[in-house]
């Protein structure tokens, strides 16, 4: 079995109230470890860590944090396969992504956010005629909580510690309960990269007590959550009242916009990437596809086609595209969706079916589906089924596509592919998203601003965007 603890003050603590929680592997179905089932007062223990660590921290300079996040970043890079095996068993992804993706770009994480910081200015303003000059100071915040889902488990934790850290805070992170093993091995490799005790402290649980106990500290006074937005409601309730600096990160629908115009092997290669990577349970996925009416026969056969070749297969097999989906809870969820599609004369084009692995029978396996949907409103096109089932539909008028792309609640990301310069200035502009991809998707520079619009959240995370988050502006006059 493989059992861990929560991180609290650069040591490995049994939860207090010594509770546990069993880890699946999703591949098989086993329990393979177990996890603390961490107590109010376990989360107490890691505030009190990060209290105490926070005024040296503060005060350690730039160049010192970020000599110890790079230090971190290059310890992941050299724990890749080890890292990439564990976050693999843990959540059912193709070993292969998770070397090639989640494991790097934790590392980039630490990389980038140790060489941001350094770069990280703020404004002076002078009153010009009042003999004043104002500055602006950027101070960190004290304590914060990092909370993170289980889809790109290490990739989106990090995501939130490196620039929280760097920013100078300490923090008190919860993955999800899901998906917890790299995180925790994530504290060995702080410790060996000379973090001191208490800047970074995880705790392990389940969202409705951990998670739970760390929204509502009172002395926690920001939150970064990444996460479903029924959860990231509940959050923003909670924090209300405690006047906690939030930013959330949610769910998505997410349209891929396809036009005659565009480089057609181009588009249905990263067509089938976007809707199918990570078993399709990435928030970016493009979920439902537009075809301009005059490709739409041809797309639908080629499309069908390269789905059906995708193999779906046990996570540590080079060749395999698809692996298991991350729990038996959320593979029902999906099929329960599928279902629905069909009530609502939906006609599942390939896929729907769950599949048996030889020798892993027991793993959440479900083949890609794409269900060509008969209008925009029905469910499958409007929820967030988080897996991997696309919908497809004609269109006849980039006025008609940009209103139907438009008319869900989530506004993450949208993908345009077009040629055709004005049309993409005009959808660009248009589209209700935090990220529009023309020609490409999934394409990321740190340094960006990430996040969305409507119900898939409020903030923005990603280079200086984070920085400030994690930071509070104070301004000083001085009258000369
Ligand atoms: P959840 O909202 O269920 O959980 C996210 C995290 O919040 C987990 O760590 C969870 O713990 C925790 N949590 C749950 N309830 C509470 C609570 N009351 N207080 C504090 N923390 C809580 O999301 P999933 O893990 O199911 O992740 C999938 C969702 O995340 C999808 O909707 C997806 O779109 C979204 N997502 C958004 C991204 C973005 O950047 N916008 C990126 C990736 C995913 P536990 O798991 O232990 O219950």
């Amino acid at each position: 079995m493989e059992n861990i603890k929560n991180y609290i003050n650069g040591e490995f603590l049994l939860p207090l109230a010594n509770g546990w929680i069993n880890n699946y592997n999703p591949s098989n179905g086993e329990v393979y470890g177990e996890i603390p089932n961490s107590s109010k007062e376990d989360v107490e223990s890691a505030y009190i860590a990060a209290k105490t660590a926070f005024p040296t921290w503060s005060k350690t300079t730039l160049e010192e944090r970020s000599r110890i996040l790079i230090k971190i970043s290059e310890l992941l890079e050299a724990n890749l396969d080890r890292f990439a095996e564990t976050e693999s068993k843990d959540n059912g992804k193709p070993i292969s992504l998770a070397k090639a993706v989640d494991i790097p770009r934790a590392a980039s994480n630490f990389r980038f956010f140790g060489n941001a910081i350094t770069q990280f200015a703020s404004e002076s303003h002078e009153s010009v005629g009042q003999n004043a000059i104002n500055y602006t100071l950027r101070q960190p915040i004290g304590v914060v909580g990092c909370i993170s889902p289980w889809n790109l488990p290490l990739y989106l934790f990090t995501w939130k510690i490196a620039p929280a850290l760097a920013a100078g805070n300490c923090v008190v992170a919860k993955p999800s309960e899901v998906t917890p093993m790299t995180a925790y091995l994530l504290g060995e490799i702080c410790n060996e990269a000379g973090l001191p005790k208490g800047v970074l402290n995880i705790v392990h649980g389940l969202g409705t007590s951990t998670g739970q106990a760390i929204i509502e500290h009172p002395d926690i006074k920001a939150i970064s959550f990444t996460g479903g937005t029924a959860t990231g409601a509940h959050i923003a309730r909670v924090a209300a009242p405690l006047f906690k600096k939030l930013s959330l990160e949610l769910g998505g629908k997410n349209p891929n916009i396809i036009f005659a115009d565009c480089d057609y092997e181009d588009m249905l290669n990263t067509t089938v990437r976007s809707s199918f990577a990570n078993q399709g349970q990435i928030c970016l996925c493009g979920s439902r596809i537009f075809v301009d009416a005059s490709i739409y026969e041809k797309f639908k056969k080629d499309f069908v086609e390269k789905v059906k070749a995708l193999k779906v297969g046990h996570p540590s097999e080079a060749d395999t595209n698809i692996g298991a989906l991350v729990s038996k809870s959320h593979l029902e969820k999906v099929k329960d969706y599928i279902e629905i599609a069909k009530d609502e004369n939906g006609t599942i084009l390939c896929g729907g079916n769950e599949v048996t692995v030889n020798g892993y029978e027991n793993g959440y396996y479900l083949e890609p589906t794409v269900i060509e949907v008969p209008n925009d409103d029905c469910r499958v096109n409007q929820e967030e089924v988080f897996g991997p089932v696309v919908t497809i539909m004609p269109f006849n008028s980039e006025n008609e596509v940009l209103e139907m792309a438009n008319k869900v609640k989530y506004g993450l990301s949208a993908t345009l592919w077009t040629n055709d310069l004005k049309r993409t200035m005009k959808l660009s502009n248009q589209l209700q998203a935090g990220i529009v991809w023309v020609n490409t998707w999934m394409m990321r520079d740190l340094r960006t601003p990430f996040g969305g619009v409507k119900a898939s959240g409020v903030g923005r995370e990603g280079g200086f965007e984070a920085l400030r988050f994690f930071t509070e502006a104070k301004n000083v006059c001085i009258k000369y």
